[in-house]
């Protein structure tokens, strides 16, 4: 039996519930947890497995904490070691069966001068010391599977009936110690759709107050690990307000900073994302959408204009994203959203017009683009029937017409750059790229004017007749 602290048991296991866990826990992952034991050493499940398995939600990765260095743990696998990348924190990945376990030695830490990682680490003492370092109450557990016991010496299991998010120790200590944590405390907020514990939240707000440079420290990949989980959670908002609240946001996504001083802009944004459906790109287009409005705002006689503000906005987004380092891919797919969002949808559009617009964003933009238009109607309110409608009728409409044609781009022309040398008798070049988009702009008009006779016959009669500034 581990004890916190003297000989008291304040965290003896609540067995019926630990009965209900156990066999959810795969059969491979025990066997990591029996091979340790057998060989003598301690064994928990820790991390955020016991957490989600304790709440009843699919656990993401399996996390083993044992008394066992290193060097041990390896000897108990053999051949059945992943990576060794982490084995300088003690942490050896072991193949069971097909689920990867991160099997870790119990460690206590020195001191964070730098706000990132501890002075020291040490391969020793028990399980509570390896429990203490831990961020959260609810991350805090520890489950021994064979013995049925759970560690709890933070009383994480009642945070978890209570749905309250509260550090380990001493909030400002902890914050101070690896500033992540700011954000990790929002990100499960959102995740979990808990709540935080109020004394934690000014903590938070005392610690971004007095030293900005604390979170100035941490890497742009772990900010935007936090942020991705974030946003796609169940309770985006509840940790999106948080970050306004403490003044996070804009500490770690400057571009916010004009934002938040506009609660209503910041607001909508928010309602944005929570109405949005829970896709990454999604997500952060919804989020962005609006970044550019502060600085293009006009006031006349007619009332307040944002001309141009997709354009401003996907500037913004541009560097913000890029910071972050997201993939080139990525950022293209949320910065096409960002640039197109204000796309007319009009459902008398022709069809000439639609097969531009399905061309020009290509056709899961252009699904994207309405499943953004539906949300950002949502968290607008205004109008609310009539834009509705219409953004019905609009995608009626493009459904029909993709249903009936595919949308075209211009690898789907009927006819290549080859062809429009040889008939033109043009050199590569640019204006060959152009030709291709003159044919391409006439085969919207008609798709049915797709086909390989048309587009040389086309040509054939552009050879013979130049425009002027041409010949
Ligand atoms: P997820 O389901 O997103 O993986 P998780 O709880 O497993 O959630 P991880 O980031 O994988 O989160 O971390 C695993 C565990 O390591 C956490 O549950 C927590 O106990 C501990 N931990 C992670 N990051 C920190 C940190 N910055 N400070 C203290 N403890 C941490
Ligand atoms: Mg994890």
């Amino acid at each position: 039996m581990v004890t916190a602290g003297g000989n008291r048991r304040p965290f003896r296991g609540w067995r019926p519930g630990i009965r209900r866990v156990l066999p959810r826990i795969p059969g491979e992952v025990t066997a990591v947890i029996a091979e340790l034991k057998t060989r003598g050493f301690q064994a928990f499940l820790v991390g955020g497995a016991l957490r989600d398995l304790l709440l009843g939600r699919p656990p993401g990765d399996w996390d083993v904490a044992t008394d066992a260095l290193p060097a041990q743990v390896e000897e108990a696998f053999p051949g059945r070691l992943l990576v060794h990348t982490g084995k300088r924190f003690g942490t050896i990945r072991v193949l069971a069966g097909e689920i990867p376990v991160d099997v870790t030695t119990f460690r206590r830490e020195g001191a964070y001068t730098d706000g990132r990682r501890p002075d020291w680490v040490e391969f020793r003492g028990s399980v509570v010391d390896d429990l203490s370092r831990r961020d959260f109450t609810v991350n805090a557990m520890a489950l021994d599977p064979l013995a049925q016991e759970l560690v709890d010496p933070f009383r994480g299991r009642r945070d978890l009936r209570r749905r309250v998010i509260r550090t380990v120790g001493d909030p400002q200590a902890r914050f101070r110690e690896d500033a992540l944590r700011m954000l990790r405390f929002y990100r499960f907020q959102a995740v979990l759709d808990f709540r935080g514990e109020a004394g934690t939240e000014r903590a938070i707000a005392r610690v971004a107050a007095e030293e900005p440079s604390l979170i100035a420290k941490v890497s742009p990949e772990r900010i935007r690990e936090e942020l991705n989980k974030l946003l796609t959670g169940v309770a985006p908002g509840k940790g999106l307000r948080g970050l306004v609240r403490t003044g996070l946001l804009p500490m770690i996504l400057p571009e916010f900073a004009p934002v938040v001083k506009e609660p209503g802009l910041m607001a909508h944004l928010i309602a944005t994302v929570e109405a949005v459906r829970p896709e990454l790109h999604l997500r952060w287009a919804a989020i962005l959408h609006d970044l550019g409005k502060p600085a293009t705002r006009i006031q006349d006689g007619t009332g307040v204009h944002y001309f141009g503000h997709e354009q401003a906005g996907e500037k913004l987004a541009a560097a913000l994203l890029e910071r972050l380092r997201f993939s080139r891919a990525f950022t293209e797919r949320v910065l096409v959203l960002v640039r197109r969002h204000m796309f007319p949808c009009d459902p008398m559009m022709t069809d000439t017009a639609l097969r531009r617009l399905a061309a020009k964003v290509g056709r899961e933009a252009l699904f994207d683009l309405l499943e953004l238009r539906r949300a950002d109607i949502v968290a607008s309110g205004r109008q609310y029937h009539r834009a509705w409608r219409t953004l019905y009728e609009f995608a009626s409409r493009i459904q029909a017409l993709l249903q009936e044609e595919k949308v075209l781009t211009m690898a789907d022309l009927a006819v290549d750059g080859h062809d429009i040398m040889d008939v033109l008798g043009l050199a590569p070049g640019p204006e060959v790229g152009r030709v291709l988009q003159e044919l391409f702009y006439w085969v919207t008009e008609d798709p049915a004017r797709n086909t390989r006779e048309r587009l040389l016959g086309y040509l054939k009669e552009k050879k013979k007749n130049p425009p002027e500034d041409e010949g």
